[in-house]
């Protein structure tokens, strides 16, 4: 029957699913790393250097170091700065589970803390209600790829002299007046997965501006050895020691060729993902069944995620119902996140905890597709499987 439901047999939106996010790659990607493939180097070689160079002055700070994945990377800034068992780090629990498993990764307790209704972003105010004597840190997660507050978080660590780290997985090309995602705290961690800002297949990268953190990152990277395979040729030095308990964190040559590549498409990349947000946002200024997350002000939004938040009370089903007809229509919407907290995992130790903002904002939001490949003619379809759905699952009253 004509315009029935996907999900009642009816004919599709789309025949072809659209993802919420996918890479791009092009033929000079492709290019960069055959080159490399010919090369003598597989991995830790000139390639990691260009890139770590390149993206250290894309966000304007002198060191960054690359590792094998976002995780590992929030894993090896929570290792520089000497977390250890029983301290504490403020994590928003509105961000993917990584943000908080790298403190455990080292025994140290992650402390949850609420959200800001509008922005879904952990704010200095909420990071300040869980301060403890035995807080080191504050992990703060630039959701959907909107930097946070990092003045007034900056201000809050100095207060409480503690350390300000930043998951900017999501923002990598965001920045606030006081500059670029990756120069606003003291170490920010970055992931190279496909449904990234940009990509390596899989990588993460930590940016700072302190050269001290910046060399313990690097020997944490590899085993916790002090100098790496070109270093010792270099020095003509043949042995290496551990001088700490790290891991194999190391990005290769390939991964590496991909993501400078990418890197330079970076602009380009994110000026189509601030094109199609803005589509969306007119789209959806007069309708009173959802509406966007608020954005803060004068911020750059990297736009990783386009999060809207359904009016329940507008809809005669859940956002569960909703996002399953979408799917049926062919649009890959999505939930970013179920709060880290209600994890069976962390249940174990948090099932007393309450973050009712975070819990209720999970039962509503939804996130649409986004990412620079998408088409114009793609954001048709999603805005006519949105109304569809509406006009069979929404409250007409
Ligand atoms: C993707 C992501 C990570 C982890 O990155 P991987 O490269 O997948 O390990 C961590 N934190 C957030 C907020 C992310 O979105």
């Amino acid at each position: 029957m004509l315009d029935q439901l996907a999900l009642e047999g009816g004919t599709p939106v789309r025949s072809v699913p659209l993802p919420y996010g996918r890479h791009w790659i092009s033929e000079e990607d492709i290019a960069a790393v055959v080159d490399t493939l010919r090369s003598d180097w597989l991995t830790t070689g000139p390639q990691v250097t260009e890139l770590e160079k390149a993206f250290a002055s894309a966000v304007g700070v002198s060191h960054a170091v690359a590792v094998s994945s976002g995780t590992a990377a929030l894993h090896v800034a929570i290792s520089a700065i000497g977390i250890q068992s029983g301290d504490e780090v403020i994590v928003p629990t509105m961000t993917f589970a990584a943000s908080a498993n790298c403190v455990a990764y080292r025994a140290g307790i992650p402390v949850f803390a609420d959200v800001d209704s509008k922005t879904l972003l952990l704010t200095p105010a909420e990071a300040e209600k869980h301060i403890t004597s035995r807080t080191r840190a504050i992990l703060a997660v630039d959701y959907a790829g909107a930097p946070c507050d990092y003045v007034g978080l900056r201000a809050l660590a100095r207060k409480y002299d503690l350390v300000l780290l930043a998951d900017g997985c999501h923002s990598l090309g965001g920045a606030t007046r006081a500059g670029a995602v990756g120069s606003l705290a003291d170490l920010t961690a970055f992931s190279l997965h496909p449904v990234k800002s940009i990509t390596a297949g899989e990588g993460g990268i930590i940016t700072t501006k302190d050269p001290d953190l910046a060399r313990k990152m690097r020997i944490f990277r590899n085993h916790g050895m002090t100098t790496d395979f070109r270093e010792r040729e270099q020095t003509g030095q043949w042995q290496s020691q551990m001088v700490e308990l790290g891991f194999n964190y190391r990005i290769t040559d390939l991964q590496c060729a991909l993501a400078l590549s990418q890197l330079r498409r970076l602009p380009e990349f994110l000026a189509r993902r601030r094109i199609i947000a803005q589509h969306y946002d007119t789209a959806f200024a007069n309708i009173s069944w959802l509406s966007p997350l608020s954005i803060p002000e004068d911020v750059e939004h990297a736009y990783h995620l386009y999060v809207v938040r359904l009016h329940l009370d507008q809809w005669k089903v859940s956002r569960d119902q909703v996002l399953r007809a979408l799917r049926a229509e062919g649009i890959g919407a999505n939930v970013h996140y179920w709060p880290v907290h209600l994890h069976p995992y962390y249940q174990q130790t948090y099932s007393a905890a309450k973050y009712p903002v975070a819990e209720s904002a999970a039962n509503e939001i939804l996130s649409l597709p986004i990412f620079p490949k998408m088409l114009d003619t793609d954001i048709k379809d999603v805005l006519l499987a949105l109304e569809k759905v509406f006009r069979h699952l929404g409250c007409h009253c």
